[in-house]
């Protein structure tokens, strides 16, 4: 009997699990995350970066003659679900690989890209993104950093915030003002610029969780030279968009650690016992919370999957919008379950961080609010609110 080609997502994962097999160790698999790692973890994450990077295992949607596989749709989630199945940490460039690379590669020069693209494959440079500002989230454009032309540069003035890996990056896509006299999402330019330089403060950011995830950084008079623009002064808008239009791409995978999160709550049910000695599991109440659990990252995926179709079709729709909501939700869902059926065990630990770390879920990315302003548009076509 004939057996059908293996598709190219099958062929990628059969030689992404026998490499990650001889590769991926203990170490480097409790060396955790980029977002919270201490010194010595980050010192093991650029190891297993570069490793992953010398094998053509970090951004393996690139083209081939900037270090990638120019994977398929099909390959980049066999990837994403093989990583995930062997709990193998991320690349470090967590925000470079997934959001400003995409602008680089559309927008950059060709020096731009030879300078910086394989540096942040290898993890060697880490990047960070600098767009919200105190007064700046949702209506990004307000922002008030200013960029103005200095000699042949531009000299940078102004605050940004919630930069994610901030305290560890070597650069930062800043979108900054550099025309106040135009409409004010034509006043806006795209810089890439080193953190090291004179007049940049990175000031750390505790969060609930009592981990530095984030840093505000402080710009006073930092000189940049004109190379540091990404796109053309006044295109910063359009550039921004294709980064968080990048960010808004990952959505496909979420569905992966939700449904692991929900699977090890499971299992860690099924070990406990209530103080009569009999299984927790045997209490209807957490049997019923825990099914309503599965069935939320079954939609999940479902979601997910229906987003990566419209991807695969380019037929961009609301499901990336749909698919934050069910995503962010869920996570805070699985952090209240494992509260009610771990009960003391839950106020500890991993269940502790997830609950008061999904809290976040609902802001990063585009916030609930905004997102359900564009499921009543574009979903339910109900007019735009005052
Ligand atoms: C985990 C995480 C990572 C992040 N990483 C980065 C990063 O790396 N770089 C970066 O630049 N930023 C980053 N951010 C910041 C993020 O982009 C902003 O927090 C987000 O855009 C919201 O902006 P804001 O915090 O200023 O809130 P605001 O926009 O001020 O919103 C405040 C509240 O008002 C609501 N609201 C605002 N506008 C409307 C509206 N039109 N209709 C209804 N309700 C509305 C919001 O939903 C929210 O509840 C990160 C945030 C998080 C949580």
């Amino acid at each position: 009997m004939k057996t059908a080609p293996e598709s190219d997502g099958e062929a990628l994962r059969k030689e992404l699990r026998g490499w990650l097999e001889s590769n991926l160790d203990e170490r480097f698999r409790q060396a955790g995350s980029a977002l919270t790692a201490s010194a010595a973890s980050l010192g093991v994450l650029r190891e297993w970066n570069r490793r992953l990077a010398e094998n053509a295992w970090v951004a393996i949607a690139w083209p081939r003659e900037w270090g990638g596989r120019a994977a398929s749709v099909a390959e980049q989630v066999a990837f994403a679900e093989e990583m995930d199945r062997a709990e193998a940490p991320s690349p470090v460039n967590l925000i470079g690989l997934s959001n400003i690379a995409p602008a680089i590669l559309e927008h950059g020069t060709e020096a731009q890209r030879r300078r910086f693209l394989e540096p942040m494959r290898r993890g060697d440079e880490i990047w960070s993104q600098g767009f919200s500002e105190p007064e700046a989230g949702s209506d990004l454009a307000s922002l008030r950093a200013t960029a103005v032309r200095h000699g042949e540069g531009w000299l940078i003035n102004g605050q940004k915030t919630w930069n994610t890996l901030g305290l560890v990056a070597d650069f930062c896509e800043l979108l900054v003002r550099t025309d106040p006299n135009v409409p004010r999402h034509a006043g806006l330019t795209c810089l890439l610029v080193d953190l090291r330089l004179p007049g940049v403060e990175v000031r750390p950011i505790r969060t609930i969780t009592g981990e530095v995830e984030f840093a505000e950084i402080f710009f006073t008079d930092v000189e940049v030279p004109a190379s540091a623009v990404l796109g053309e002064p006044g295109a910063g808008w359009r550039v921004a968009m294709t980064t968080l239009n990048s960010e808004r791409g990952g959505v496909a995978s979420l569905h992966l650690m939700v449904r692991r999160r929900i699977r090890r709550l499971v299992e860690a049910t099924r070990l406990a016992l209530d103080p009569d000695g009999s299984p927790r599991t045997a209490d209807p109440c957490v049997r019923r919370a825990l099914a309503r659990l599965h069935v939320d990252g079954e939609l999940l995926r479902a979601l997910c999957e229906r987003a990566l179709a419209g991807m695969i079709a380019n037929r961009p729709g609301p499901e990336a919008a749909l698919t934050k909501l069910v995503w962010s939700r869920t996570e805070q869902r699985i952090a209240e379950v494992a509260a009610e059926v771990l009960g003391a065990e839950a106020l500890g630990g991993e269940w502790a961080r997830a609950r008061l770390q999904a809290r976040s879920y609902s802001i990063a990315g585009g916030t609930t609010q905004i997102n359900k302003n564009l499921v009543a548009r574009r979903v339910l076509g109900l007019p735009k609110g005052n």
